[in-house]
């Protein structure tokens, strides 16, 4: 029979097309070829995503259709981009309980009116003032790259891309660095300082944002700060009180 074309199938005008038995075979083709598809590029992550979509179902499907609707975090935290400090992962966070910012040593630069294209400060206007978070974290910690940078002075004076915009970021803090690296060398303990220092550089520019004073004089917001020891699993919280960082 070669040769010879099979004659289309044509719907009646009566039938919806959708319940046309040739469309919903194809559907089903469609859908068995795209779960057989592999994804360039991505290495692991899209089997994450596969894990993490076979577990939406009943009430979590729930849960995000109300997230589509609104979100109303609890705090707003501030935290380095190491792949080792994850806030979610530390706090045990759900979906819409924590609004996260994440920058390189978890800096917050101070309130600077005509500073520019500043996504910390856009973040933080945004969760204090439209989502009225109720706490801001500063959380650090422990060997932190940026940090572990400009006590080193490692990227000083180096060029865009060949580390200067590490240095140009990190020199926020690049006075105390100066002072712990005068005392303590580039030690543990002189990095473990400079951690704790920019923590609490960072609480002290939050309290430059008129917004952030405002409330946290109506007691409304609190700023606090916190280390997260990575080999310990730990997390420190300073008492501002006694200016020390103790374990909880
Ligand atoms: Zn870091």
């Amino acid at each position: 029979m070669l040769g010879q074309a099979r004659a289309p199938v044509i719907p009646s005008p009566n039938t919806s097309f959708k319940t046309w038995p040739f469309y919903k075979k194809l559907i089903a083709t469609n859908r068995s070829r795209r779960r057989r598809t592999t994804v360039r590029g991505y290495g692991n992550l899209i089997d994450g995503y596969r894990r993490f979509r076979a577990n939406q179902s009943g009430p979590k499907r729930e849960q995000w259709q109300q997230l589509a609707e609104s979100q109303s975090p609890r705090a707003v935290i501030i935290a380095c981009c190491d792949s080792r400090a994850d806030p979610a992962t530390i706090f045990d966070a759900d979906p819409g309980d924590i609004f996260v910012v994440r920058n390189v040593a978890n800096l917050v630069p101070p309130f600077e009116p005509i500073g520019g294209r500043d996504g910390v400060s856009a973040a933080i206007e945004y969760g204090v003032n439209e989502l009225n978070v109720r706490e801001i974290v500063v959380m650090g910690h422990e060997k932190c790259g940026g940090i572990s940078a400009v006590l080193t002075g490692r990227f000083h004076d180096a060029r865009p891309g060949e580390g200067g915009f590490i240095d140009i970021w990190m020199s926020q803090v690049d006075q105390s660095a100066r002072a712990i690296a005068h005392e303590h060398g580039t030690s543990p303990k002189g990095h473990r300082l400079l951690e704790e220092a920019a923590i609490r550089q960072s609480m002290a520019n939050l309290r430059t944002f008129p917004f952030v004073m405002e409330r946290e004089r109506r007691r409304s917001l609190v700023v606090l700060g916190c280390h997260f020891s990575i080999r310990e699993g730990e997390l420190w919280v300073l008492d501002e009180a006694e200016g020390k960082f103790r374990p909880v």
